[in-house]
């Protein structure tokens, strides 16, 4: 169960689009513990002019986001997906501070020491008592009601993400994959995502180090 408040709504220019920007907290309720998370909704154009608006829900990676990490596909997804939703002229991407799938961003710094020492990103995980994906959607998902989207495109690779909105109650009338040409630096991460927790990439499509993202 989730209480959900809408906290401010501003513009938010940027190098793609002018976006109007949502900030969302949201109590969760778990037995008798309570836990408040916080979420962003950037949302460009008319969403209600389309019965389904081009949606993405992106987990804050601040290594990759803001740091341009090549470790991960992160920054490259979340750029790729708000500039899609430009070129549509409307769509929605929900940004969920669920660092590291849900670790926090010091765990997932440890996570990575132990993938310098050979484990792979789920084994490091692991070896920290974690489970291998702490996330989840409520918020994200109360957000995509809350804005009275009820069908929609999902622009993602992550077939949990895809359950959680249809669990929601939420159409889902196309997935729009997310693929991006990776490096050196994240060809093992995305092979283990892709082996281990199922994600839909097409990693023998790509040219090995090509930069450029590319769409579908
Ligand atoms: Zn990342």
């Amino acid at each position: 169960m989730i209480s959900l408040k809408q906290i401010a709504s501003i513009n938010l220019p940027t190098s793609w689009a002018t976006f109007r920007l949502l900030g969302f907290e949201g109590i969760k309720f778990v037995g008798e513990k309570e836990s408040t998370e916080t979420a962003l909704a950037l949302i460009h154009g008319d969403i209600s002019s389309t019965t389904a608006p081009l949606v993405r829900i992106h987990s804050q990676c601040m290594t990759g986001d803001v740091f341009h990490s090549l470790r991960c596909d992160c920054r490259d997804q979340l750029h790729h997906a708000l500039q899609r939703i430009a070129e549509e002229g409307a769509g929605v991407l929900v940004y969920e501070h669920q660092e590291g799938r849900g670790i926090g961003l010091m765990e997932k710094l440890r996570a990575y020491e132990l993938q310098e020492k050979g484990l792979d990103t789920i084994e490091a995980n692991l070896r920290l008592g974690h489970s291998v994906d702490m996330r989840d959607y409520i918020l994200a998902t109360e957000i995509l009601r809350f804005l009275d989207i009820r069908s929609l495109r999902m622009m993602t690779n992550n077939p949990d993400k895809i359950n959680a909105v249809s669990a929601a109650g939420i159409e889902i009338v196309e997935r729009v994959s997310v693929d991006i040409a990776g490096g050196p630096h994240s060809a093992r991460y995305l092979a283990t995502k892709r082996e281990k927790l199922g994600h839909l990439l097409n990693l023998s499509d790509r040219s090995p180090g090509a930069e450029s993202p590319v769409s579908r």
